[in-house]
């Protein structure tokens, strides 16, 4: 069965040609910084032929496109995503999308889809109860549960980031408190930083976002920092695993899976040392003793979520 996958990011739209096991042909192309839903429709099929075009196949041989998008996906709709033009109004994106292309879609959350990814063919292998977390401008999740992917009443399942640890605590880009991602997103650990140099910290972290001609401090500059021994940076990133450890662990003990997953810039970033932190922050707050839970990095880098799109996309296709 052929099918394929597309992981409609922030920055890029990849997309997957997938038959069995083999990957056959990918594309990716810029997702359009302004304009309307319309217009990202447009690449959207664009990077979806092109990845076609690269595998030798046509879309009519294609039994299912499987989309993985920001957002709150609810049976075939999507709305809330604000770093893709159009998409924060709920609307119908699998019915647009299966006019244009001509072939059905399935629609995923597209952390569940890279979730996906892992479980089948990177980190998450063989297990059977699976959280994968992406650590980036924001925090998401992806959850397998019983060898499925977990999506909740509505698809709303998996916001690990705006789960609270601090009652009362940080403001959240969402606009709550308290939240993972108050601490650990890049987005929330940037404006924690500017917040300390108005307070008048010193540090040398918008000196390296200069340096490194970033337009914001990303994991690289974080990581930078860091390694030249940048005490705010060094205070940001220990909030930043100190509220994943406890995060990780309250959902651990929620759903006593098998092995956590994590990906995503800072944790790519720092590498192992991450993973032994995030395991000590964990530690105090884990119910079952011994801990029998499995930390790993994710394997897929970025074509997770376009392959488990694909993957998730055999489901229309009745295979
Ligand atoms: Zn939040």
């Amino acid at each position: 069965v052929l099918t394929v996958g597309v992981d409609l990011g922030g920055t890029n739209i990849q997309a997957l040609v997938l038959d069995e096991e083999r990957t056959l042909g990918t594309s990716r192309m810029k997702t359009p910084a302004q304009g309307d839903k319309t217009l990202v429709l447009d690449v959207l099929a664009a990077a979806v032929h092109a990845a076609l075009g690269d595998a030798e196949h046509e879309i009519e041989e294609v039994a299912a496109v499987g989309i993985g998008t920001p957002g709150v996906v609810i049976e075939g709709t999507v709305g809330g995503a604000t770093n893709v033009p159009g998409w924060y109004d709920r609307f119908g994106l699998a019915e647009l999308a299966h006019d244009k292309l001509g072939v059905p879609v399935r629609l995923a959350n597209d952390v569940t889809a890279a979730a996906v990814g892992e479980h089948h063919a990177g980190a998450g292998r063989g297990t059977d109860h699976l959280l994968v977390i992406f650590v980036g401008t924001g925090v998401g999740a992806g959850l397998i549960l019983n060898g499925q992917p977990y999506e909740g009443g509505v698809g709303g399942a998996g916001e690990f980031g705006h789960t609270v640890v601090v009652q009362g605590g940080a403001v959240c880009p969402c606009g709550r408190r308290g939240c993972v991602e108050a601490y650990a997103g890049r987005r929330a650990m940037a404006f924690a930083a500017e917040r300390a140099v108005a307070a008048g910290r010193h540090t040398i972290l918008f000196d390296v976002q200069r340096e490194l001609g970033r337009a914001r401090p990303t994991s690289a500059v974080f990581k930078e920092a860091l390694d030249r021994g940048d005490d705010l940076a060094a205070d940001l990133i220990d909030q930043a695993i100190s509220a994943l450890g406890v995060g990780v662990a309250s959902a651990v003990n929620l759903l006593d899976v098998d092995a956590v997953v994590v990906g995503g810039g800072l944790a790519d970033r720092v590498g192992d040392a991450f993973l032994v932190r995030l395991e000590a922050a964990m530690r105090p707050s884990l119910f079952l003793q011994p801990p029998r839970v499995r930390l790993a990095t994710a394997q897929l880098g970025d074509l997770a979520g376009a392959l488990g799109a694909a993957l998730l996309a055999r489901d229309l296709a009745g295979a």
